[in-house]
């Protein structure tokens, strides 16, 4: 499927793109998307799981807001039930590491840059901008502070950000466009189901109207024939942001600042009622698991970066019992037998 370009001012350079078809969400992961999975921020990473709730909502049982579900959660519900319950209902918490620290400030960046004027976006200025985003990073999670042993681990880890952002100047001029909206929280209710959420790197829009999403993302590109998993994300705004605006993006973008590819995806309207069905079965095997308490581990190549692996039974460990009342807040619905033992 061939994407179509946005008119000026919105669209940059494409060197190194790519267009994708359709796909299911694979089962199987290839290690060239470990990479992503580990190297991207937020959303994906252990130490940074994307909000479930409004940033402005606070978390805790007590407080949580109606059942949703995030591109990142129902990918985790796919790859393993038992990653997705410790994230989702037990809420454990997860180890920061130096690739979700690399792919937070690489972000910051990106959507601050666009703060200066048109014309002032160098790569410089970029680069220029990492110090203090990194401090105020460290300021809003101190569990940064401790991830390097000594000064020369952090600057290798500091110069791998300096080589994401250079790698993102080969992919697209910032000076060429006016992003309408950037890490833009979307939510919509499904109908007797979650709600879905998500926040989007970018949303460019032409003259005309035409919508371009665009997620940047700090680890390779995945395989072909791999693209699938990061189609069903970008997939998820489309439909997110066609539910609540009436509008379809012309175009999903996926920047890959690992290795300077771009993945692009015209949405039609015929795929966004495949997707909403799609979701719907998600939505419903997660409610299956939290009634039946059946969140089985899924082993795979990606356990080695799974933060759980020490209580994970398909590693001899033994899961913590879920908190009373856990199930029901994540979810909104009521475990049935109780929580049966995961086993592998
Ligand atoms: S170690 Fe693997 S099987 Fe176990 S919870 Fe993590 S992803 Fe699932």
């Amino acid at each position: 499927m061939t994407a179509p370009e946005l008119p000026d001012p919105t669209v940059g350079s494409t060197s190194g793109t790519a267009s994708v078809g359709d796909g299911a969400i694979d089962a199987a992961v290839s290690l060239d998307v470990v990479e992503d999975l580990v190297g991207d921020v937020g959303a994906d990473l252990p130490g940074a799981v994307a909000p479930e709730v409004p940033p402005d909502v606070p978390t805790g049982t007590a407080r949580r807001s109606a059942p949703g579900l995030s591109p990142s959660r129902a990918n985790d519900f796919l790859r393993c039930p038992l990653l997705f319950r410790l994230r989702v209902i037990d809420r454990l918490p997860e180890p920061p590491s130096a690739a979700a620290a690399r792919g937070t400030l690489v972000h910051a960046v990106l959507e601050h840059l666009f703060d200066l004027p048109a014309g002032d976006r160098t790569r410089d200025a970029a680069v220029g901008m990492l110090p203090g985003a990194w401090l105020t990073l460290r300021t809003e999670q101190p569990a940064y502070t401790d991830l390097f042993d000594d000064e020369q681990q952090w600057d290798v880890w500091f110069a791998s950000a300096r080589d994401l952002l250079d790698t993102y100047f080969t992919l697209e001029d910032p000076n060429r466009l006016q992003p309408q909206e950037r890490e833009v929280f979307v939510r919509t209710q499904l109908e007797d189901g979650p709600q879905l959420r998500g926040i989007i790197d970018r949303l460019d829009v032409a003259p005309d109207g035409a919508m371009r999403v665009v997620d940047y993302k700090t680890g390779r590109s995945p395989r072909a024939g791999y693209e699938s998993a990061a189609l069903f994300q970008m997939r998820f705004y489309a439909y997110v942001l066609w539910r609540e605006r009436g509008v379809l993006p012309t175009l999903l973008q996926l920047e890959y600042l690992g290795d300077g590819q771009i993945v692009r995806h015209a949405p039609n309207e015929p795929e966004m009622t495949t997707f909403e069905t799609r979701v719907r079965s998600i939505w419903a095997g997660i409610e299956d698991s939290a009634r039946s308490g059946d969140w089985r581990p899924r082993p795979s190549k990606l356990c080695d970066w799974c933060s759980f692996k020490a209580v994970c039974p398909a590693f001899g460990g033994v899961p913590p019992t879920v908190p009373e009342g856990a199930v029901e807040a994540a979810i909104g619905v009521a475990p049935t037998v109780g929580v049966a033992p995961a086993t592998a």
